[in-house]
Protein backbone atom coordinates (compact mmCIF):
# COMPACT_ATOMS: atom_id res chain seq x y z
CA UNK A 1 0.00 0.00 0.00
CA UNK A 2 3.07 2.23 1.16
CA UNK A 3 4.77 1.24 -2.00
CA UNK A 4 1.56 1.94 -4.11
CA UNK A 5 1.20 5.24 -2.90
CA UNK A 6 5.44 6.48 -3.15
CA UNK A 7 5.06 5.17 -6.93
CA UNK A 8 1.45 7.64 -7.44
CA UNK A 9 3.55 10.70 -5.54
CA UNK A 10 6.33 9.79 -7.79
CA UNK A 11 4.25 9.29 -11.25
CA UNK A 12 2.74 13.09 -10.08
CA UNK A 13 6.36 14.45 -9.57
CA UNK A 14 7.99 13.50 -12.79
CA UNK A 15 5.17 12.22 -14.86
CA UNK A 16 2.93 15.34 -15.12
CA UNK A 17 5.61 17.96 -15.29
CA UNK A 18 7.03 15.91 -18.28
CA UNK A 19 3.86 15.94 -19.63
CA UNK A 20 3.88 19.44 -19.68
CA UNK A 21 7.10 20.24 -21.00
CA UNK A 22 6.54 17.42 -23.54
CA UNK A 23 3.51 19.27 -25.01
CA UNK A 24 4.26 22.68 -24.33
CA UNK A 25 5.07 23.91 -28.09
CA UNK A 26 7.14 27.39 -28.29
CA UNK A 27 5.13 29.84 -29.83
CA UNK A 28 7.11 30.38 -33.26
CA UNK A 29 5.95 33.18 -35.65
CA UNK A 30 7.18 32.84 -39.19
CA UNK A 31 7.72 36.05 -41.27
CA UNK A 32 7.74 35.38 -45.30
CA UNK A 33 9.73 38.37 -47.04
CA UNK A 34 10.44 36.41 -50.84
CA UNK A 35 13.32 35.35 -52.06
CA UNK A 36 14.57 31.73 -53.63
CA UNK A 37 12.54 29.91 -51.14
CA UNK A 38 9.34 30.96 -52.40
CA UNK A 39 10.76 31.09 -55.86
CA UNK A 40 9.80 28.04 -58.76
CA UNK A 41 11.05 26.94 -62.04
CA UNK A 42 9.70 25.27 -65.09
CA UNK A 43 11.55 22.45 -64.60
CA UNK A 44 12.82 20.58 -61.66
CA UNK A 45 16.52 20.82 -62.51
CA UNK A 46 16.53 24.17 -63.95
CA UNK A 47 18.86 27.06 -62.87
CA UNK A 48 16.82 29.76 -63.44
CA UNK A 49 14.12 30.58 -61.92
CA UNK A 50 11.27 33.31 -60.38
CA UNK A 51 12.05 34.01 -56.46
CA UNK A 52 9.53 35.18 -54.73
CA UNK A 53 6.34 33.10 -55.88
CA UNK A 54 4.58 30.68 -53.39
CA UNK A 55 3.15 32.02 -50.14
CA UNK A 56 4.19 31.30 -46.58
CA UNK A 57 1.49 28.84 -46.31
CA UNK A 58 2.75 26.99 -48.98
CA UNK A 59 6.31 26.72 -47.46
CA UNK A 60 5.28 24.92 -44.53
CA UNK A 61 3.07 22.91 -45.95
CA UNK A 62 6.56 21.78 -47.91
CA UNK A 63 8.17 20.98 -44.56
CA UNK A 64 6.16 17.38 -43.51
CA UNK A 65 5.62 17.36 -39.69
CA UNK A 66 7.28 21.23 -38.53
CA UNK A 67 3.93 21.75 -36.61
CA UNK A 68 5.07 19.04 -34.40
CA UNK A 69 8.30 21.00 -33.64
CA UNK A 70 6.31 24.32 -32.82
CA UNK A 71 2.89 25.97 -32.66
CA UNK A 72 3.21 28.05 -36.01
CA UNK A 73 2.05 31.44 -37.40
CA UNK A 74 2.98 32.23 -40.91
CA UNK A 75 2.73 35.75 -41.39
CA UNK A 76 3.33 37.03 -45.32
CA UNK A 77 5.05 40.60 -44.79
CA UNK A 78 6.05 40.94 -48.61
CA UNK A 79 7.17 38.45 -51.35
CA UNK A 80 10.04 40.19 -53.01
CA UNK A 81 13.50 39.31 -54.32
CA UNK A 82 15.81 40.62 -51.69
CA UNK A 83 17.94 43.12 -53.80
CA UNK A 84 14.18 44.92 -53.60
CA UNK A 85 13.90 44.98 -49.74
CA UNK A 86 13.27 48.69 -48.95
CA UNK A 87 14.03 50.53 -45.45
CA UNK A 88 9.84 50.08 -45.26
CA UNK A 89 10.02 46.67 -44.81
CA UNK A 90 12.96 46.89 -42.39
CA UNK A 91 11.12 48.96 -40.06
CA UNK A 92 7.72 47.21 -40.57
CA UNK A 93 9.62 43.90 -39.77
CA UNK A 94 11.38 45.67 -36.46
CA UNK A 95 7.45 47.18 -35.36
CA UNK A 96 5.91 43.46 -36.36
CA UNK A 97 9.03 41.41 -33.62
CA UNK A 98 8.53 44.36 -31.21
CA UNK A 99 5.06 43.71 -30.78
CA UNK A 100 4.52 40.17 -31.09
CA UNK A 101 7.59 40.02 -28.14
CA UNK A 102 6.51 42.96 -26.18
CA UNK A 103 2.76 41.38 -25.89
CA UNK A 104 4.08 38.04 -25.49
CA UNK A 105 2.35 36.52 -28.25
CA UNK A 106 5.51 34.98 -29.79
CA UNK A 107 8.67 33.22 -28.53
CA UNK A 108 11.06 33.26 -31.43
CA UNK A 109 10.44 34.58 -34.71
CA UNK A 110 11.88 33.16 -37.83
CA UNK A 111 12.43 35.25 -41.16
CA UNK A 112 12.33 33.68 -44.94
CA UNK A 113 13.65 36.09 -46.76
CA UNK A 114 16.54 36.40 -50.18
CA UNK A 115 19.97 35.47 -49.50
CA UNK A 116 20.99 38.07 -51.34
CA UNK A 117 20.80 41.29 -48.78
CA UNK A 118 19.86 38.30 -45.94
CA UNK A 119 22.75 39.50 -43.91
CA UNK A 120 21.85 43.25 -44.33
CA UNK A 121 18.14 42.84 -42.62
CA UNK A 122 19.78 40.14 -40.12
CA UNK A 123 22.37 42.95 -38.65
CA UNK A 124 19.92 45.96 -38.82
CA UNK A 125 17.49 44.25 -36.58
CA UNK A 126 20.29 42.73 -34.63
CA UNK A 127 21.29 46.04 -33.89
CA UNK A 128 17.64 47.06 -33.46
CA UNK A 129 15.04 44.68 -31.86
CA UNK A 130 16.04 45.15 -28.08
CA UNK A 131 14.51 41.51 -26.97
CA UNK A 132 16.61 38.94 -25.86
CA UNK A 133 13.79 36.34 -27.69
CA UNK A 134 15.65 34.47 -31.04
CA UNK A 135 15.62 35.89 -34.33
CA UNK A 136 16.66 33.49 -36.78
CA UNK A 137 16.35 34.30 -40.75
CA UNK A 138 16.93 31.44 -43.70
CA UNK A 139 16.26 31.19 -46.72
CA UNK A 140 17.48 29.04 -49.77
CA UNK A 141 19.94 28.79 -52.54
CA UNK A 142 17.80 26.35 -54.53
CA UNK A 143 13.90 27.04 -55.60
CA UNK A 144 11.34 25.40 -53.61
CA UNK A 145 10.51 23.17 -57.06
CA UNK A 146 13.99 22.26 -57.12
CA UNK A 147 14.59 18.14 -56.88
CA UNK A 148 16.76 18.74 -54.33
CA UNK A 149 15.56 21.86 -52.81
CA UNK A 150 17.41 23.42 -49.47
CA UNK A 151 14.41 25.66 -48.14
CA UNK A 152 12.29 22.95 -46.40
CA UNK A 153 15.59 21.87 -44.38
CA UNK A 154 16.57 25.35 -43.58
CA UNK A 155 13.39 26.13 -42.49
CA UNK A 156 13.09 22.67 -40.23
CA UNK A 157 16.40 24.11 -38.54
CA UNK A 158 15.21 27.68 -38.45
CA UNK A 159 12.41 26.76 -36.42
CA UNK A 160 14.06 24.22 -34.37
CA UNK A 161 16.76 27.02 -33.40
CA UNK A 162 13.84 29.81 -33.20
CA UNK A 163 12.39 27.53 -30.43
CA UNK A 164 15.50 26.43 -28.28
CA UNK A 165 16.49 28.12 -24.93
CA UNK A 166 19.94 28.38 -25.76
CA UNK A 167 19.18 30.35 -28.68
CA UNK A 168 17.77 33.68 -26.68
CA UNK A 169 20.06 35.90 -26.11
CA UNK A 170 22.20 35.04 -28.67
CA UNK A 171 21.19 38.13 -31.31
CA UNK A 172 20.47 37.58 -34.53
CA UNK A 173 21.01 34.45 -36.05
CA UNK A 174 21.48 33.39 -39.72
CA UNK A 175 20.86 29.33 -40.52
CA UNK A 176 21.44 28.41 -43.79
CA UNK A 177 22.93 24.27 -44.59
CA UNK A 178 22.59 23.25 -40.80
CA UNK A 179 25.65 26.12 -39.98
CA UNK A 180 24.44 28.82 -37.55
CA UNK A 181 25.90 32.30 -37.93
CA UNK A 182 25.68 35.23 -36.27
CA UNK A 183 24.40 38.99 -37.59
CA UNK A 184 27.58 40.76 -36.80
CA UNK A 185 29.46 38.84 -39.23
CA UNK A 186 28.03 36.59 -41.34
CA UNK A 187 27.93 37.04 -45.29
CA UNK A 188 27.22 35.14 -48.65
CA UNK A 189 30.74 34.25 -50.08
CA UNK A 190 29.67 31.60 -52.54
CA UNK A 191 26.87 33.25 -55.72
CA UNK A 192 24.94 30.01 -56.44
CA UNK A 193 26.10 27.07 -54.06
CA UNK A 194 23.90 25.32 -51.12
CA UNK A 195 26.66 26.01 -48.74
CA UNK A 196 26.94 30.04 -49.62
CA UNK A 197 26.98 31.65 -46.16
CA UNK A 198 30.22 31.93 -43.91
CA UNK A 199 31.65 33.87 -41.25
CA UNK A 200 34.45 35.17 -42.51
CA UNK A 201 36.22 36.68 -39.54
CA UNK A 202 34.84 35.16 -36.71
CA UNK A 203 33.09 31.17 -37.99
CA UNK A 204 29.86 30.17 -37.46
CA UNK A 205 28.28 30.36 -33.78
CA UNK A 206 27.49 26.72 -33.83
CA UNK A 207 25.33 23.87 -36.00
CA UNK A 208 22.19 22.22 -36.33
CA UNK A 209 21.71 18.49 -35.56
CA UNK A 210 18.94 16.37 -35.46
CA UNK A 211 16.98 19.66 -34.71
CA UNK A 212 19.08 20.74 -32.00
CA UNK A 213 21.21 23.27 -31.61
CA UNK A 214 24.97 23.09 -31.03
CA UNK A 215 26.98 26.50 -30.14
CA UNK A 216 30.71 26.44 -30.24
CA UNK A 217 31.60 30.26 -30.06
CA UNK A 218 30.08 33.88 -28.24
CA UNK A 219 29.05 37.08 -29.76
CA UNK A 220 31.39 39.85 -28.09
CA UNK A 221 29.62 42.63 -29.62
CA UNK A 222 26.53 44.65 -28.62
CA UNK A 223 23.46 43.70 -29.50
CA UNK A 224 19.52 43.85 -29.90
CA UNK A 225 18.29 43.20 -25.97
CA UNK A 226 21.39 45.77 -24.67
CA UNK A 227 21.12 47.91 -28.08
CA UNK A 228 21.29 51.31 -27.22
CA UNK A 229 19.35 52.78 -31.36
CA UNK A 230 15.77 53.53 -30.94
CA UNK A 231 14.07 53.47 -34.05
CA UNK A 232 10.53 52.58 -33.09
CA UNK A 233 9.50 56.49 -34.05
CA UNK A 234 11.05 56.61 -37.27
CA UNK A 235 9.69 56.47 -40.59
CA UNK A 236 13.01 56.67 -42.58
CA UNK A 237 16.21 56.19 -42.58
CA UNK A 238 19.45 58.39 -43.15
CA UNK A 239 20.82 58.03 -46.53
CA UNK A 240 24.61 56.70 -46.62
CA UNK A 241 25.79 55.11 -49.45
CA UNK A 242 28.83 53.23 -50.45
CA UNK A 243 31.76 54.26 -52.45
CA UNK A 244 34.21 51.30 -53.87
CA UNK A 245 37.87 51.89 -54.21
CA UNK A 246 39.99 50.38 -56.90
CA UNK A 247 43.50 50.94 -59.31
CA UNK A 248 43.17 55.04 -60.16
CA UNK A 249 39.44 55.33 -59.09
CA UNK A 250 38.38 58.86 -60.61
CA UNK A 251 36.65 60.30 -57.68
CA UNK A 252 33.95 60.92 -60.00
CA UNK A 253 31.48 58.77 -58.06
CA UNK A 254 31.94 60.22 -54.49
CA UNK A 255 31.61 63.22 -56.13
CA UNK A 256 28.44 62.42 -56.99
CA UNK A 257 27.16 61.21 -54.08
CA UNK A 258 28.74 64.47 -52.44
CA UNK A 259 26.90 66.62 -54.71
CA UNK A 260 23.43 64.40 -54.04
CA UNK A 261 22.96 65.67 -50.28
CA UNK A 262 23.65 61.90 -48.88
CA UNK A 263 24.49 62.22 -45.07
CA UNK A 264 27.14 59.46 -44.80
CA UNK A 265 29.64 57.30 -47.13
CA UNK A 266 31.07 54.13 -46.37
CA UNK A 267 34.50 53.75 -48.23
CA UNK A 268 34.65 50.09 -49.17
CA UNK A 269 38.52 51.13 -49.57
CA UNK A 270 41.62 48.59 -50.61
CA UNK A 271 43.92 46.68 -48.44
CA UNK A 272 43.21 48.05 -45.48
CA UNK A 273 40.33 50.38 -45.69
CA UNK A 274 43.11 52.89 -48.14
CA UNK A 275 41.73 55.32 -50.75
CA UNK A 276 43.75 57.44 -53.42
CA UNK A 277 43.90 61.23 -53.15
CA UNK A 278 41.34 61.78 -55.54
CA UNK A 279 38.77 60.26 -52.72
CA UNK A 280 40.85 62.12 -50.04
CA UNK A 281 40.00 65.58 -51.45
CA UNK A 282 36.62 63.97 -51.94
CA UNK A 283 35.90 63.46 -48.39
CA UNK A 284 37.49 66.73 -46.90
CA UNK A 285 35.10 68.65 -48.96
CA UNK A 286 32.21 66.46 -47.78
CA UNK A 287 33.23 66.40 -44.45
CA UNK A 288 33.04 70.19 -44.63
CA UNK A 289 29.80 69.96 -45.52
CA UNK A 290 28.36 67.60 -42.89
CA UNK A 291 28.77 64.78 -44.42
CA UNK A 292 29.89 61.57 -42.20
CA UNK A 293 32.42 59.36 -43.64
CA UNK A 294 33.32 55.81 -42.32
CA UNK A 295 36.57 53.48 -43.66
CA UNK A 296 35.85 49.89 -44.41
CA UNK A 297 37.26 47.65 -46.45
CA UNK A 298 36.47 45.31 -49.90
CA UNK A 299 38.72 43.07 -48.29
CA UNK A 300 36.77 39.69 -47.19
CA UNK A 301 38.61 39.21 -44.21
CA UNK A 302 40.28 41.02 -40.92
CA UNK A 303 38.59 44.86 -41.22
CA UNK A 304 40.06 48.22 -40.42
CA UNK A 305 41.17 49.25 -37.76
CA UNK A 306 42.68 52.32 -36.48
CA UNK A 307 46.85 51.21 -37.27
CA UNK A 308 45.68 52.36 -41.09
CA UNK A 309 48.31 53.90 -43.67
CA UNK A 310 47.55 57.26 -43.25
CA UNK A 311 44.98 57.39 -40.17
CA UNK A 312 42.75 60.60 -40.52
CA UNK A 313 40.56 60.48 -36.90
CA UNK A 314 38.25 62.58 -38.64
CA UNK A 315 36.45 59.61 -40.69
CA UNK A 316 36.00 56.51 -38.05
CA UNK A 317 37.23 53.06 -38.93
CA UNK A 318 34.41 50.35 -39.79
CA UNK A 319 36.21 47.40 -37.77
CA UNK A 320 35.57 43.85 -38.85
CA UNK A 321 32.25 45.39 -40.45
CA UNK A 322 32.08 44.55 -44.49
CA UNK A 323 31.09 47.91 -45.97
CA UNK A 324 27.44 46.75 -46.20
CA UNK A 325 27.05 46.54 -42.56
CA UNK A 326 29.16 49.33 -41.82
CA UNK A 327 26.47 51.36 -44.15
CA UNK A 328 23.88 49.72 -41.77
CA UNK A 329 25.53 50.86 -38.43
CA UNK A 330 26.29 54.39 -40.03
CA UNK A 331 22.74 54.82 -40.69
CA UNK A 332 21.86 54.07 -37.07
CA UNK A 333 24.54 56.33 -35.81
CA UNK A 334 23.04 59.37 -37.76
CA UNK A 335 19.73 58.92 -35.94
CA UNK A 336 21.84 59.68 -33.16
CA UNK A 337 24.90 61.67 -33.54
CA UNK A 338 27.38 63.09 -36.40
CA UNK A 339 30.04 63.76 -34.21
CA UNK A 340 33.16 61.54 -35.07
CA UNK A 341 34.17 60.46 -32.32
CA UNK A 342 30.80 59.38 -30.73
CA UNK A 343 30.26 57.41 -34.34
CA UNK A 344 34.05 55.83 -33.60
CA UNK A 345 32.51 54.75 -30.10
CA UNK A 346 29.30 53.07 -31.71
CA UNK A 347 31.79 51.53 -34.45
CA UNK A 348 34.16 49.74 -31.87
CA UNK A 349 31.31 48.51 -29.70
CA UNK A 350 29.00 47.16 -32.08
N1 LIG B 1 18.03 37.47 -55.68
C1 LIG B 1 17.00 36.82 -54.95
C2 LIG B 1 16.91 37.28 -53.52
O1 LIG B 1 17.88 37.60 -52.88
C3 LIG B 1 17.11 35.34 -54.97
C4 LIG B 1 18.35 34.82 -54.32
C5 LIG B 1 18.07 33.90 -53.18
O2 LIG B 1 17.12 34.06 -52.43
O3 LIG B 1 18.88 32.99 -53.03
O4 LIG B 1 15.83 37.29 -53.02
Amino acid sequence: MKRAYLTAIFILIIAVPYKILATEKSRITILATGGTIAGTAESASQASYIPGVISIDEIIASVPGLNNVAELNGIQVCNISSQNITPHIWLKLHTIIDSLFSNNLSDGIVITHGTDTMEETAYFLNLTVKHKRPIVLTGSMRPSSSLSADGPFNLFNAVSLASSTEASGKGVMVIMNDIILSADDVTKSHTVNTNAFSCPNFGPLGYMRDGKALFYRKVETKHTFNSEFNISKNTKLPQVEIAYSYAFSSGLLIKALINSGVEGIVIAGVGHGNYNREYAAEMERGYGKGIRFVRSARVFRGGVDKAAEEYEPKHPVSGIKSPQKARILLMLALTKSNDSNEIQRLFDQY
